[in-house]
């Protein structure tokens, strides 16, 4: 079969993978624990659900602005001067289909072909794919401490004539750390001065823990928002577990979101109006749904951390926000890959393997799910891997006996 190159070199998803392994098992009657998802197990906030059903029952469902119904875009420019204290206007906004197609619309505006664009690992699987796609190269920078934080240096040493774009995520996915004020200050000041853009993954920017608050790029910079290199993507996927809805944005100035209107126009031509309509109901109505999303999380994020404190050999970070953490399972393998496969195999618990996230010899553990899901799952690792645990569990209804340590 006559397949493009650049197509062939694409990796598929390894998180969407995963899901789909554990709903094929599951839908056999597998008792399959999923400490793989980046979804939480919540419904969606009611003044979305009544938002899209306004406009469903309306029955006028046409094609909307390739940029986002006004609406919309009003209720994002209030949600980026409430929680990023700068005010920018509806041409400086861009709705698309989830944050993910915001940050390929944002690569594929500013990037040519052998552009680099600067990776900090550990980091969300799409970002080195989505860039190949464009024809850009994904230079990634691996903190040289062996720590989830990388430092200036570490990024200065990544830089050269070819670098067109940063990415940074934080909170993280996969580690769940917050990256220092100092160091988001550091690299706004570094971008803006050298003209690189700065696209800040800010989609679990709420979503943080032990009073901490994220902070705002904006903060550390003097340009305004036509000048600045500063893009910021945004969604409801993760703000308000609205994964299924498909609705981001990115924050740019007017002439990349004009640029990235074009771009869009002849690939999506828009995101739907139900969705929007929803995402618009998510945006204001009661933000109480969004603190007790986080509380959970925070919550979970406790009962993983305890759960992995009595596992002997693994080390992990604890977790400043997002729905993950990244433990260190080198003391039980070195191939996050096989191991993941051995976990699913042996104790029916998705895992995603750190080798995809630019960090080998980890694997991504979910919170978002139950607290029920946390313990059992983590105690169903223990007895696949730790010889001094009992060697007999239940899992679902059958008794399993462990004979491989
Ligand atoms: N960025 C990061 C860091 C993510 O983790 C995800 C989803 N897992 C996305 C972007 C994409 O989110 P969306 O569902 O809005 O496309």
């Amino acid at each position: 079969m006559n397949v493009s190159q650049l197509a062939r070199s694409i990796a598929e998803s390894p998180t969407l993978k995963l899901n789909e392994q554990a709903r094929l098992l599951k839908e056999k009657g597998e008792a399959v624990i999923h400490l793989g998802a980046g979804e939480p197990k919540n419904k969606a906030p009611i003044s979305a659900i009544l938002s899209a059903a306004a406009k469903l029952n309306a029955a006028d469902i046409k094609y909307t602005p390739t940029d986002g119904i006004p609406s919309l875009k009003k209720a994002i420019i209030r949600y980026t001067e409430e929680n990023y204290d700068r005010l920018v206007g509806p041409e400086n906004v861009i709705v698309s289909a989830g944050a993910k197609q915001s940050v390929y619309n944002i690569l594929y505006t500013v990037i040519n072909p052998q552009d680099e664009v600067i990776i900090l690992a550990p980091y969300w699987v799409s970002y080195p794919e989505m860039v190949k796609m464009v024809y850009g190269v994904p230079v990634i920078v691996t903190p040289e401490d062996g720590s989830f934080y990388p430092s200036m240096e570490d990024v200065l040493k990544a830089v050269s004539t070819y670098t067109r774009a940063i990415i940074v995520n934080s909170p993280n996915n996969p580690s769940g750390v917050m990256y220092s004020d100092d160091f988001i200050a550091q690299i706004v000041e570094f971008c803006e001065q050298k003209g690189i853009y700065l696209i800040m993954d800010d989609i679990y920017h709420k979503l943080v823990f032990d009073g901490k608050v994220a902070p705002s790029c904006y903060k550390y910079t003097k340009k305004d928002i036509e000048s600045t290199h500063i893009i910021v993507v945004n969604g409801v996927s993760k703000l308000y577990g609205m994964t299924g809805f498909r609705i981001g944005w990115a924050i740019a100035s007017r002439r990349l979101v004009e640029i990235m209107t074009n771009v869009q126009s002849q690939i999506t031509s828009c995101t739907s109006v139900l969705l929007q309509a929803a995402a618009e109901g998510a945006l204001t109505g009661l933000q109480s749904v969004v603190e007790s999303l986080r509380l959970t999380l925070e919550n979970n994020r406790n009962i993983m951390m305890q759960e992995l404190q009595s596992f002997n050999g693994i080390r992990v970070t604890k977790p400043d926000g997002t729905y993950y953490c990244l433990p260190d399972f080198r003391a039980y393998s070195n191939n996050s890959v096989e191991l993941s496969q051995f976990l699913l195999k042996k104790a029916l618990v998705v895992t995603v393997p750190g080798k995809e996230f630019g960090m080998e010899g980890h694997l991504r553990l979910s919170y978002a799910g139950s607290a029920k899901d946390i313990t059992e799952g983590i105690a169903r690792i223990k007895w696949a891997l730790d010889p001094n645990s009992p060697n007999e569990i239940y899992i679902g209804d059958r008794k399993l006996v462990r004979d491989w340590l």
